[in-house]
Order: structure tokens, then sequence, then C-alpha cells
């Protein structure tokens, strides 16, 4: 469901991409709620064959109130990974009960918060952490449900930087001491063991790394039980990958992998979770940008959009593909362009050497596949604003975070005053 020509003008859904970048401006991001809808049930559909399956939304790819509102309104829960996340999948509707935390160094005040809202269930990591929540949920008297986020120390296959499930990623328990720390948390108060977790990665193009993760997986599992540990939830985490560029080999979908999730799990009986982000935001999105100039350089000529790495900082950051398509069907010869944006670093490049039909100031674009660690990703750079979105229903669109103000940006800062210290911590002894 990206955007498609219809009578020469690019639409989302019934609208024209033209219409929100003249009536909001440039650079903004559009999502087409269709698009985000249709995603989400293909997982529900697909899991249907797991019938406890909760299918938790990683809300780090898009934490606009009106995206998480939209998934929760179809059932899914919130798979966050801070303070910040929990309160905005709060507010967006997700019940605690269905929101588990993910991330490797939840703070003792974030651990609080999480277990009075009730959560669902903390992804632990390390052992430090596991002692830590025992110590905060008892000294609450509360009970804190536990998954240990395990290493399966297995290669995802994706940009390094996205990869999270090998040895030397600081993600997760080492494999080989899984065991332990599920008797060590068996031990402590104020913990209750519930079930075991893992995420090997992001923008994962193959099956493999996942069949290999879940038979390790599966074998933990029975050697747990083994050690009268019963796990009522197996989390799988996210990272299905999507086709950025149109001419890739489809990635796998979610139907296969629920079907490998099936043959190697199911017999387990436990409630199975997983968390997509990028499949169900990333195609779902587009980020509009206006032609500021075309300039011929020495060697190349430079497309430069109003857009910028601050926007959208994918390119600069993993080397991302992003296509690149004019708001008006153009016909005309095609020129080669680098494809910038007007921040002072020669990072802020979208694409190098991309054949384009040819444009002139003025002109719209679109970057596709945008919905996903795009907006939520965003800074003010340069002192730039921070860009808006829209989400697009049928043939409506309306504003979900309208644009910044620079009399906002400028008021973040605060003139300088002394900081009254009253109760000054101890000076730490000399070793
Ligand atoms: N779960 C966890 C713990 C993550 O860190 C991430 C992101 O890397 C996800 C789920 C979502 O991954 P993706 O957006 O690739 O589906």
């Amino acid at each position: 469901m990206n955007p498609n020509y219809k009578h020469g003008a690019l639409m989302m859904e019934g609208v024209k991409l033209s219409t929100v970048a003249s009536v909001i401006g440039t650079p903004v991001y559009c999502y087409s709620r269709g698009a985000i809808e249709a995603a989400y049930m293909r997982y529900r559909q697909a899991f249907s064959a797991l019938p406890d399956t909760l299918v938790c939304y990683a809300v780090k790819a898009n934490t606009n109130q009106a995206v998480i509102g939209a998934l929760a309104s179809l059932g899914a829960g919130a798979d966050v990974v801070s303070e910040g996340e929990l309160r905005r999948a709060l507010a967006a509707g997700v019940p605690a009960g269905k929101i588990v935390y993910s991330g490797v160094a939840k703070k003792r005040n974030e651990m609080a918060y999480a277990l009075k809202a009730g959560i669902y269930q903390f992804n632990v990591e390390s052992e430090p952490e596991l002692e830590a929540l025992s110590d905060v949920a008892a000294g609450l008297g509360l009970t804190a449900s536990i998954a240990l986020r395990v290493n399966p120390d297995v290669d995802a296959k994706t940009h390094a930087k996205i990869a999270t499930g090998k040895a030397e990623n600081k993600f997760g328990i080492p494999w080989q001491r899984v065991r332990d720390v599920y008797r060590l948390a068996g031990a402590l108060p104020g913990i209750r063991i519930q079930g075991i977790a893992m995420h090997i990665g992001s923008q994962l193009l193959s099956l493999e790394p996942y069949a290999a993760a879940y038979d390790r997986l599966a074998h933990m599992v029975v050697a747990l039980q083994a050690d009268g540990i019963r796990l009522a939830s197996i989390d799988i985490g996210g990272g299905l990958g999507i086709a950025y560029e149109d001419d890739q080999p489809a990635p796998p979908a979610p139907a296969e992998l629920a079907t490998l999730a099936k043959q190697h799990l199911g017999h387990l009986g436990s409630r199975l979770i997983i968390e997509p982000g990028r499949s169900l935001l990333g195609p779902a999105g587009v980020l509009l940008a206006e032609v500021i100039y075309v300039k011929s350089g020495e060697s190349r000529d430079f497309m430069i959009v109003d857009a910028a790495m601050n926007d959208l900082i994918r390119p600069a950051m993993y080397d991302a593909y992003h296509g690149v398509m004019p708001l008006v069907a153009r016909d005309g010869p095609c020129k080669v362009y680098d494809i910038v944006g007007p921040v002072c670093e020669s990072g802020d490049t979208f694409a190098t050497a991309r054949p384009m039909p040819e444009v002139t100031s003025g002109d719209l674009v679109a970057f596709k596949d945008a919905g996903a660690y795009g907006a939520v990703m965003a800074g003010t750079y340069n002192s730039r604003l921070l860009v808006p979105e829209v989400m697009i229903d049928g043939d409506q669109f309306g504003v979900i975070r309208p644009r910044g103000s620079y009399e906002a940006l400028i008021g973040l800062d605060t003139a300088w005053q002394a900081v009254a210290v009253t109760d000054e911590p101890e000076a730490a002894p000399e070793a």
C-alpha cells in the first residue's frame, strides 16, 4: 500500500500527496492508517494458528499517539524500551496488561513506574538488572513478572548497527548463563518467572536466522522444564524486514514466520509474544520534501531538498536506501542525482547517483518506506524545526503532530541561573 500514481498524481489512500504538501508545507511525514491496520491484521491472521499470541507493537518504530492508538484499537499490545515509551503506550490506550518492557538499562525509577502501572512483563537483560528489579519490586510490596531476554548467539545477517543476537552484542543474557540466571530469578523476592524472550535484530530478510534462534530457544525451554521452571510465555521479538528497493526479493511474510514459530515452538504450550515494528509502519509512511535547488557540481548534479538528516537519519546512519518518487508523474528525461539536504554535514545525503526523472526547484518528492524509524529519530540539529506528521484515512488527512515553532524551539533554553544544592553528596573517600 505504498503511494501510487493515479492520473499522474502520487496518492496515499484517497489523498493526493501534493495536497498535503501544499496545505501543511514540507518536510512532512504522511502515514496511511489503512496500510498500518492492514499490516497489523496480516500478523494477526498469520498467528491465528497459534491461538494464544499477543502482538506487541514495538513502539520505538513510531511513537506517535495516533499510530499507537490505531493499533491499540485493533487489540495490539506494546513493546516499550523506556518510561517515556511506556507512558506513550498507556496514554494511547494500550492496556498495561498487554505491555512488555525491553531494554538493557532500565533504571530503578523506570522499574517502579512500570511496576505501579502493572505491566504484563519485564524482559530482563542481565543479572544486575534482575537484582535491581527484585529490590525495587520487594520495596514496593509488588511482584515483577519477568522473562529473561536471552542472547542466542545467532547471526541475523543484517546491518551491524541493528544486529542484536550475537554474543558480542550488548543485548540479552549470554547463552551459557541462562539456566543459572533463571535459578537466581527463582530465588529472588519480588520476582515471578513468567517467560523467555529474544530479539535477534531488525530488517531480517531471511527466515534462516529465525529458524536457528527458535531451535535454540525450544531446546532451552525444555532444559528449563527439566530444572523445574515452566515458562508461560515465549517472546520471539520483532525484526521482519521490508523491501526498501523495488527490485529486491520480497522479504519473508508474517505467515511464513508464523509457520516457522509453530513448527519450532508451537508444541511447548506457552503464550507467544511477537514484537513487530518496522514491518507494521515502514511501508505505511512517506516523507514529503520540496526540491529547493538543483546544483551542478564538478562531477555530479545535486538535488537539494528541504528535508534533511535531522528529519530522516536512516541513510546517514545505516546507509539505508529509500525510494524517491516525484509527486507528479514524469515521462521526461532521466537524470542522475545525489539527493542531499540542507544540513551542514556531507553525511546529509539521502541517495548517491540515483537515476530520477528530471526535477527543478519547487518540485515535490516523496521518500518511500519512511514510516518506521523516521519521525521518531528526528531532531532539531541546525535549529531546524521538528518535522510534522500527518495521518491519512481514506480521502481525508489530519495532522497528528504539528510543525514546531521557532519560539518553542528557542524557548527550551533558559537563562543561566546557579542551581541551589542543599544536600551535597559526600565526596567518595580517596582510594
Ligand atoms: N523488539 C525489540 C526488543 C527491539 O529492540 C526491536 C527493534 O530493534 C523490535 C522489537 C522491533 O524490531 P523491528 O522494528 O525490526 O520489527
